[in-house]
């Protein structure tokens, strides 16, 4: 918790003009109450721990922060933000892009994966083209590193991003633990998620100094206002009739749709284009260069419905989605099926992140979860019961649900 004044105009913040013309070209208005508490004090340079619920505007926090407090060199790179998938870093490369529409000094540069590394080496071997901000999976990130084409010791921001997940998936957070120690010890450090487990947080916290520790420690607090949330009990067979008549009775402007494999995703893609639905896939079974154009593609309004597996599960920012079914439950994805407290806490986590991508920054939206098995059920109860929330059953004819 935190006690202080909150300014309610990004005036009051005194950044930079040329970030506050590019806060006005966005649309934004007013600071949202996480970028309210968090900016004032990350633009001085204190490390940051937030939890803050899904899409009140967590990645302006450092993209802001970062960018207010950068000293360009060229040929040195100062920022470096890691998230977990490939499709979000360059998600967020792209905010960074429209926050340095006004600072053309500033250059920004992404690396992930499932890409020709030959390319971001012949990058960093030109002082022209080498970033100064960095937006990496570890993975990639560590590999440029590690055969010492990218030098880390000019860093002075460090981020990451979806960091509960960064932290906990083992080899993740090798890679991680792994920069980090290429970096200066002299740094700032930043880290963001909508969920932090209690024993997550000791983890996070030491990467950090000091930090600002916001945290939303009553869970019910973490579900998002505008968001209808629904079940549907039914068998696997029924699943796919189901899913046809939602799409015909709700007024969707996008839909995601989330499925546990990326055969079921690709089946089920397949299944809505037949059926003349203006459908999409992505998960992590097609080419790198294929995922990134079908995201674009959603994220431009040119497919309407999206089926995806956990790689869309997190963090996909995508203004017109309003509808979120969970085709499939969430499940932990470190044990799934698991019967154990954490196994159905992570389950609960992955739900809350995924219906998050439906009802973005305070706008109205549903979320229908398909219960087929006990298990379902399992992680339905966990649910409720960890956000205190009434999940109901989604009404006949989607009856006076009013997207
Ligand atoms: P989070 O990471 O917290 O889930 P995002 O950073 O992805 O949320 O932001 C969600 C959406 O809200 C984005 O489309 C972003 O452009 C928008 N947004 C962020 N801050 C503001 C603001 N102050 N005013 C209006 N829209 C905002
Ligand atoms: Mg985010």
């Amino acid at each position: 918790s935190y006690v202080g004044i909150h300014s309610t105009s990004f005036r009051d913040l005194l950044l930079k003009p040329e970030i506050m013309k590019a806060i006005t070209d966005c649309g934004f208005e007013h600071p949202s109450e996480v970028q309210q508490v968090c900016i004032p004090q990350a633009i001085v340079g204190t490390d940051v721990l937030c939890q803050a619920k899904s899409g009140l505007g967590k990645t302006a926090v450092f993209v802001i922060s970062t960018l207010q407090q950068v000293d360009v060199v060229p040929g040195e790179a100062s920022v470096l933000v890691m998230c977990h998938t490939r499709e979000l870093a360059f998600q967020i490369k792209n905010e960074y892009a429209r926050f340095t529409k006004y600072m053309p000094e500033v250059k920004t540069a992404v690396f992930y994966g499932g890409t020709d590394i030959k390319e971001n080496e012949k990058m960093l071997s030109n002082k022209e083209t080498y970033p100064n901000i960095i937006v990496a999976t570890p993975g990639r990130l560590n590999a440029l590193v590690r055969d010492k084409k990218l030098r880390l010791g000019t860093v002075k921001f460090f981020v990451l991003d979806e960091c509960d997940k960064m932290l906990d998936q083992i080899d993740m957070r090798r890679d991680v633990q792994e920069i980090f120690r290429a970096t200066p010890t002299n740094k700032q450090v930043m880290m963001f998620s909508a969920t932090l487990s209690q024993a997550t947080r000791p983890i996070c916290k030491k990467f950090m100094r000091n930090p600002l520790e916001i945290y939303v420690d009553d869970e019910t607090k973490l579900t998002l206002h505008g968001l209808r949330q629904f079940y549907s009990k039914l068998s696997e067979a029924e699943k796919n009739r189901r899913l046809n008549d939602l799409l015909d009775e709700l007024t969707y402007n996008q839909v995601i749709i989330f499925v546990k494999s990326t055969v079921r995703a690709n089946e089920l893609s397949k299944l809505l284009i037949e059926c003349n639905f203006p459908a999409t896939a992505v998960h992590s079974g097609i080419s790198q260069e294929e995922r990134i154009k079908r995201y674009t593609e959603f994220k431009n309004f040119k497919h309407r419905i999206c089926v995806s597996t956990d790689v869309f599960g997190r963090g996909i920012d995508i203004e017109r989605i309003n509808v979120a079914v969970n085709y499939d439950m969430p499940d932990s994805p470190a044990n799934p099926g698991g019967s154990d407290k954490d196994s159905l806490a992570q389950a609960a986590d992955t739900y809350l992140h995924r219906v998050g991508r439906a009802g973005r920054f305070g706008t109205k939206g549903v979320a229908v979860s398909f219960v087929s098995s006990e298990r379902d059920e399992a992680v339905l109860k966990s649910i409720e019961a960890r956000f205190e929330k009434k999940i109901e059953e989604y009404p006949v004819g989607g009856e006076g649900i009013d997207v």
